[in-house]
């Protein structure tokens, strides 16, 4: 299973995905999301969050590092490395123990963790065409691939 390239019309659209996402995923592994301010970054993780029945608010955790959630059975920890001025700041952080569980780890920002992050599950690359997002989907390992399968199914 090679990449998958989706183009999402609007807001409304991209919080849908991150419902699909939230579904094939069976909230556990780890996903990048990668792209410039403003791309929708935050928005695809609202999408994610609401499909897994979070009702609240979702807010950046740019000055936290992580806002973590749990809905149910499932815990999903939503990362803002954004502000992280070396890499080296996960490893005090304790990043292992939130990515060693069966939790969700939706990462932005993952650049700035380099070295420190391990390998996604799958990477979200977003960049805008106007209003549209271009999203291309890297699945890394069985599990990735598993989702972008599921994902292009029903395009
Ligand atoms: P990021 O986390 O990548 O910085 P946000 O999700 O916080 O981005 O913000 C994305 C902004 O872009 C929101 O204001 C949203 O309404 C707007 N937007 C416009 N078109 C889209 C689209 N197709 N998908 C996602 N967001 C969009
Ligand atoms: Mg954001």
């Amino acid at each position: 299973m090679s990449e998958v390239m989706l183009y999402l019309a609007d807001e409304a659209a991209m919080l849908a995905f991150g419902a699909r996402l939230a579904a094939v995923s069976g909230a556990c592994g780890v996903i990048f999301l990668q792209g410039d301010l403003g791309m929708g970054k935050t928005t695809l993780s609202r999408g994610l969050l609401r499909g897994l029945g979070h009702t609240g608010a979702v807010k950046s955790p740019t000055f936290t590092l992580v806002e973590p959630y749990e809905l149910g059975e499932r815990r999903v920890y939503h990362f803002d490395l954004y502000r992280l001025a070396d890499p080296e700041e996960l490893e005090f952080f304790g990043i292992r123990d939130y990515l060693s569980g069966d939790a969700l780890c939706l990462i932005e920002w993952p650049e700035r963790g380099a070295g420190v992050l391990p390998p996604a599950d799958l990477q979200i690359h977003i960049q805008a065409e106007g209003e549209e997002r271009r999203l291309r989907l890297q699945p890394h390992g069985a599990r990735g691939e598993a989702w972008c399968a599921a994902l292009s199914e029903v395009n």
